[in-house]
C-alpha cells in the first residue's frame, strides 16, 4: 500500500526520542555467511535498543577494511574514514557533540598497525568514545595476510612457512595506555559483548572493547570458531575490576578470558 506523503510526515511526527528501534539498516551486511562480525553486530544492536539511544544521537565511525564496513550497515549517523583515523574523527565527533554517543569501529590492521598509534592518546586524554575493535588476526578484505595481532608460525598465502613475528596484545596495550575501561569479548557471545557494551556506555570515559572474532573465509588454522569456543572462558568469579595493577598481571597470565577487565572507578 502506498503512503501519501501527509499520513507519513504525521507518522514521523509521532516519532520522538524514546521510540529506538533496530539499528540495522537497509544496507544488508556484505560479510561471508558465519564471519564472526555479525555477532558483533547483533551485541551492538541490543545494547542501543535496550538502552533506547535515539538513532540520531548516534554515530558510527569506522576505519578501511571488511570490519570498516560496519558504518553502512548500522542505521545512525555515520562515518567511513581513511584507513587507522577511526580514533581522531571519533574524538573530533564527540568533542563537537558531546551528547553523542560515539561507537569507533575497525579491525586489527585497521586499528593496530596503520592506526597503531592512536589508541594510546585517546586513551590518555580518556575521550568518551567506545572503541570496537573486532580482532580476527588476520586482514580479511585484502584476502588474508598476517596482522599484527597474528601468532607466529601463523601462514597464509604471503606467509607460507609460518609468521615470524610476535603479536601485539591490544588488551594489554589498552591497559598500559591507562584506558579507564577494558573489555575483552568473544564475537560468537552477543549477549556477552551487550552487557559490556551497556557498561562501557554508562561509563563517563574511553571504552576500549577487544572482541575475538573469526574469518571463516581465510583463517583456517588460528582463530577458528573451534578454536575459540575452545579456549574462551569467563573471568574468575573473584575477580576484581577495579585493580589496575592485577589486571594487566591478569591479561599477562590468560589470554582467553572474557568480560569486563578494568573499570576505572572514581571516572
Ligand atoms: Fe569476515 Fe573474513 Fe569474510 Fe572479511 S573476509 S567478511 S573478516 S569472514
Ligand atoms: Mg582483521
Amino acid at each position: 500500500m502506498k503512503t501519501s506523503g501527509k499520513v507519513l510526515a504525521a507518522q514521523v511526527a509521532k516519532i520522538k526520542d524514546s521510540d529506538v528501534f533496530s539499528i540495522r539498516s537497509e544496507n544488508l551486511p556484505t560479510w561471508c555467511p558465519g564471519c564472526g562480525y555479525f555477532g558483533i553486530h547483533q551485541g551492538i544492536n541490543n545494547a542501543i535498543q535496550r538502552m533506547n539511544i535515539p538513532h540520531h544521537k548516534v554515530v558510527t565511525v569506522s576505519g578501511i577494511g571488511c570490519a570498516g564496513r560496519y558504518s553502512f550497515f548500522a542505521n545512525t549517523y555515520g562515518l567511513h574514514t581513511v584507513h587507522g583515523r577511526t580514533l581522531p574523527v571519533s574524538t573530533g565527533v564527540k568533542l563537537a557533540n558531546p551528547e553523542l554517543t560515539v561507537f569507533a569501529v575497525g579491525g586489527d590492521g585497521d586499528g593496530l598497525a596503520i592506526g597503531g598509534a592512536h589508541l594510546p592518546h585517546i586513551a590518555r586524554r580518556d575521550i568518551n568514545v567506545n572503541y570496537i575493535l573486532f580482532d580476527n588476526s588476520i586482514y580479511g578484505l585484502t584476502k588474508g595476510q598476517p596482522s599484527p595481532s597474528s601468532p607466529p608460525g601463523f601462514k597464509t598465502k604471503v606467509s607460507p612457512a609460518g609468521s615470524t613475528e610476535q603479536p601485539l596484545n591490544a588488551t594489554l596495550l589498552a591497559l598500559s595506555y591507562g584506558a579507564t575501561f577494558v573489555a575483552r569479548l568473544f564475537a560468537g557471545d552477543p549477549e556477552g559483548i551487550t552487557a559490556a557494551l551497556i557498561e562501557g556506555i554508562k561509563h563517563p570515559g574511553f571504552a576500549f572493547f577487544h572482541v575475538y572474532t573469526s574469518c571463516v573465509t581465510f583463517d583456517k588454522q588460528f582463530k577458528t570458531w573451534d578454536h575459540l569456543k575452545k579456549w574462551v572462558h569467563p573471568l574468575p568469579e573473584n575477580y576484581d575490576s577495579s585493580n589496575h595493577a592485577q589486571s594487566i598481571a591478569h591479561v599477562l597470565e590468560d589470554d582467553y578470558s572474557m568480560g569486563i577487565l578494568y573499570r576505572k572507578q572514581d571516572s
